[in-house]
């Protein structure tokens, strides 16, 4: 069953249902059309930096609504859990989970990918790529009736601004950290991206992210990833997790942090019912409730793998 028709009051029952350890935000809210609309935060476990972390992150492409289906499910699950099983509420003495479920409410709410003012946040940070990047989809600054509209670079949009200060107050000043950022739409299968997505060079985390590869393939040898860089499809403008990967990188050089993308390949979910094709929605999202339950089932397995590996850092860390 679908138990998220109304994405913002499961959001709030689940904020109420939520034992002591779970600290719940609104970061900050954005306003369209008279409008406003809250933007949540979740964080459960210390909140010491020598604890690892791992990051959720749905909804930065508010058409994508799947990705935070996934996200607000899964806190479901752990929420829940908490409440009675007691080896599981162990696991966040020695880990932390952090999310913003929804990043962009209002293209969520407004089945947009961009944000209220035609911005993609995905292209919206200051990082410009230096190599032949796809034209207009790798980010254009022509006009917000086009998508893929970079906005202002020099000033972030309040979303990406929010994003990037959690994640900088959240994630990378600890000393491991993974983050997935959940999103649909390219391709027939489901793929873990890592950076960068400005260039083709080697990321400079290769080394942990082919360790927790490795751990991931021994550990769940039926999964159905495709773990790659997003450079291997294109190169954009303004990617928020190149952004935070290269500050991590100035600022605290010798954290561990793996920025992760999970990107759903919805086009099978087209293939096998050609009718979605007549709904905005359905480009991005599995529409039969068998293909739903099926999206909750295969990633809540890999977001308790990397729960799991973020709680036990020597496994991929040197
Ligand atoms: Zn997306």
């Amino acid at each position: 069953m679908n138990l998220l028709k109304n994405e913002f009051e499961f959001i709030e029952e689940l904020v109420k249902r939520s034992p002591d350890i779970v600290d719940h935000e609104v970061l900050d809210s954005v306003k369209f059309k008279n409008k406003s609309y809250d933007i949540h935060s979740f964080s459960i476990g210390p909140k010491d930096p020598e604890v690892p972390v791992l990051a959720l992150f749905g909804g930065v492409h508010g058409l994508e609504q799947i990705g935070s289906h996934v996200v607000i499910a899964y806190l479901n699950y752990v929420i829940e859990r908490l409440h009675w099983d007691k080896n599981f509420a162990a696991l966040f003495e020695k880990v932390r989970l952090v999310s913003i479920p929804i990043v962009n409410p209002v293209g969520f709410k407004n089945f947009r990918r961009s944000n209220g003012n035609g911005v993609d946040l995905m292209r919206n940070s200051p990082i410009s790529s230096k190599e032949k990047v796809f034209p207009i989809l790798g980010g254009q600054l022509i006009s917000s009736k086009i998508p893929w509209y970079r906005g202002d670079t020099n000033q972030m949009e309040k979303e990406s601004q929010l994003m990037c200060d959690f994640v900088k107050d959240n994630v990378i000043n600890s000393k491991n950290a993974i983050s997935i950022d959940f999103h649909s739409g390219f391709g027939f299968k489901d793929r873990l991206w890592y950076p960068y997505a400005c260039s083709k060079k080697k990321f400079d985390g290769i080394d942990n992210l082919k360790r927790i590869e490795s751990l991931l393939d021994r550990t769940l040898p039926h999964h159905i990833y495709k773990v790659e860089p997003q450079s291997d499809h294109y190169t954009t403008h303004g990617d928020l997790w190149d952004y935070l990967y290269f500050h991590k990188k100035e600022h605290h050089p010798t954290m561990n942090y793996l920025p992760l993308t999970l990107e759903m390949g919805s086009w099978i979910w087209l293939k096998k019912n050609p009718l979605q094709l007549f709904s905005k929605l359905g480009l991005f999202n599995p529409i039969k409730d068998h293909r739903f339950n099926r999206a909750m089932r295969r990633h809540f397995l890999m977001i308790d793998f990397f729960l799991k590996a973020a709680a036990n850092p020597d496994e991929w860390t040197a």
